[in-house]
Formats: structure tokens, sequence, C-alpha cells
């Protein structure tokens, strides 16, 4: 049987014609899928019961499972969920006034080794479709209006995985979340977070300019960089430089740089020159971003006198700084843990 999901609306509108259907059967049955967040073809009701009977036995509907949901004192939960083939990823609902964001997979594990990073304890098992991200969003904004009373917000593609690895499928889920006839939320309030790929911020540049850009920096010594994240090796900082300068000039858009501060790794004063040096040649704004421990890395967050001195540094020379702290730590929110934890070692 085929994924249900897999279909685009040309797709079905041939498949209606196939079927002897009218055309408009195809724009019913989508919206079930992609506005209305149906969970089986039985209760769409608009259709005639033959034309469901004959989905039924044509299509599978493969739902998302939440197989842990873990609560943190400060509002925020964390979702473990388990895919079709019993893959797990996670993503986490972070309230503040008046907004919710969500925070994303977009792959199970991920491919890319960094040191600090508990996904990275995984190794990659595989890329997300399109349906399991928008699945995690449709997730996230009916518990969103449950737990907190208000909409979701924003998206991060912050969780587990390297989302310009896996760019078609995400390009598909932000369209779906973003269309009419889907949630449409604005891409202004989508974030796509990334290690460094230059050839998918390139892409980004052209085929999703109103989505937000974050590169995780974490050093602007390119020795120390390639150490802590092997991406490194593959695009040099002046690469990376090369193609945030051409996202820039061809989207208009200021970049976030995210910087997680490590205890005498990457927070000294000499770093935090590197790093105001890299942000010369386009707009930015840093996110400082509190490291979250866990098992499976050596690393400490900053001590709070290095961390402020390292802020004061970048804040001298005017740039835009917020700081991130770690939310959730006591549900092991830092990405990739709770599917560690819960894994048999
Ligand atoms: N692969 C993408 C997006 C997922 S990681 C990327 O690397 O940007 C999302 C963010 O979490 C990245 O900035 C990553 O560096 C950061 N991160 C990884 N491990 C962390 C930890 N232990 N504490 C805090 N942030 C962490
Ligand atoms: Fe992958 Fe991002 Fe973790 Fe690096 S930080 S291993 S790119 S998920």
């Amino acid at each position: 049987m085929e994924n249900i999901y897999e279909l685009t609306l040309e797709d079905w509108k041939q498949w209606m014609r196939d079927h002897e259907q009218p055309a408009y059967r195809a724009t019913q049955l989508y919206e079930w899928l992609w506005k209305r967040d149906a969970k089986e073809i039985s209760g769409m009701q608009n259709l005639p019961l033959p034309l469901r009977e004959m989905l039924e036995r044509e299509f599978r509907m493969p739902q998302i499972k939440v197989v842990e949901r873990q609560e943190s004192a400060d509002g925020s939960v964390k979702y473990a969920l388990r895919l079709e083939d019993g893959q797990q990823v996670e993503s986490v609902l972070i309230p503040s006034r008046e907004r919710s964001t969500v925070c994303i997979s977009s792959q199970a594990g991920c491919p890319l080794g960094c040191r600090f990073c508990a996904t990275a304890h995984l190794g990659f098992k595989r890329h997300l479709t399109a349906y399991e991200m928008y699945a995690q969003v449709a997730l996230a904004r009916s518990e969103s209006m449950q737990l907190y009373g208000h909409a979701l917000s924003n998206i991060v593609w912050m969780g587990m995985g390297e989302p310009l690895l896996n760019f078609d499928a995400v390009k598909s889920a932000v369209g779906r979340v973003t269309a009419a006839d889907g949630m449409a939320m604005s891409p202004s309030r989508i974030t796509v977070s990334t290690s460094g790929i230059c050839p998918g911020i390139r892409r980004m540049a052209k085929e999703m300019p109103s989505v937000n850009l974050a590169v995780s920096l974490h050093s602007a010594d390119d020795l120390q960089r390639r150490e802590l994240m092997p991406v490194g090796k593959k695009y040099l900082l002046t690469d990376l430089s090369d193609a945030l300068s051409a996202y820039h000039e061809s989207t208009g858009n200021r970049i976030t740089i995210e910087y997680m501060l490590m205890d005498k790794v990457n927070d000294t004063m000499r770093h935090a020159e590197l790093l105001l040096k890299f942000c010369r040649r386009f707009p930015v704004k840093v996110n400082i971003i509190e490291y979250n421990p866990h098992p499976y890395a050596p690393y400490r967050p900053s001590a709070a006198g290095r961390e402020a001195a390292f802020v004061r540094m970048l804040e001298d020379k005017n740039l835009i700084v917020n700081i991130r702290r770690s939310k959730g730590r006591d549900i092991a929110a830092a990405c990739g843990q709770l599917v560690n934890l819960r894994r048999p070692q």
C-alpha cells in the first residue's frame, strides 16, 4: 500500500481522473490531510463511502506516535516520537509569553558527528519525510492550544539532524506549513538551523528566501571548528562566509549566528575577537547558547563570569546579542538526549 502523504495535489487530481471521480474530490481529500489533520480515511465525511473504501484499500496513513512525553518545570514539553518504521525522533515545545515555539527534527540521528552533540552519538539512521516533519508541527500546534491556550507561533528546525542535508523534504514541509490551504503560517516565523552546509545555504537563498537562516558556528577559529564540527573540514570558514555573504546579498535577511559557550573551550577573548571578525561581512544577530551538559560529551557550560565577559565584548562592538538559556534541563532536552537515554546500551 502506498503512503497517502506522498502524493501532491496534482497527483491526487490525476488519481481522481483515473478513478472516474470529479476533480474537486482531490481538493477535499487534500484538505483533510494537510489542513484538518485527519487521522483516518473513514472520518473524511464529505467523501462518498465508495471513494473512502477505495482509498482505504490502496493507501496507508502512517501516524507518528508519542512514546514519551516529559514536561519540564519551565513549561517546555519534550516528545519522543516513534515513526512508522520504529525510528525515534524528538521535538520540543517551548512556551514563552503569548507565543510558543516548536523545535523539530529533520533526520533520525545525524551523520555530521559534532563532538558536543548527543544526536551525533546516535549516528545516522535516515532522513525524515516531509510528512514526518509536518506531523511534528501539527502535534505541537494542537498541544500548544491545549497546554497554553495560544496558537503555535514559531517553528525552528533545531531538533535532531541536519535539515540542509534533507533539503527537498524540508522545503516541501515548509510548503505545507505555509500554504494558504494548509496551516497558513508565515515563513518569517520559521527558522532553519544548519551546521554550515554551503550548497544548502545557497539553495535556501533561491528556494526559501523568506525563511530565516541560523548557522551553528560555535567557533570562528577554523582549526578548532574542524575539531568540534567535522563538517568544517568540508566547508571551511571562508567557504561559509562566502555562502552567507551571497545569501545576505540575495535575500537581504539578517543571519542568526548560534554560538554555544563551552567552558574554557571557545569562550576566551580571542574567540570573541574571531567571532566579531567573522560577523563583519553581513548583518547578524548572535544567539549565545548555554551548553546543555549530557553524558556523551565532556564539556561544561561556561562559568557565569566568562559568559558575561564574552557577551560584553560583543556588545561593546555593537553586535546584537541574545542569550539563550537552556530550556528543559530537567527533562534532558538537549537534542538527542531523550532518545539516547531510552535506547538499550
Ligand atoms: N544540525 C543543525 C540543527 C540541529 S542542532 C545544526 O547543527 O545547526 C541545533 C542546535 O543545537 C545547534 O546549534 C547545535 O549546535 C546545538 N546543540 C547541540 N548539542 C547541544 C548541547 N549539548 N547544548 C546546547 N546546544 C546544543
Ligand atoms: Fe548534527 Fe547539528 Fe548535532 Fe552537529 S549539532 S551532530 S549537525 S544535529
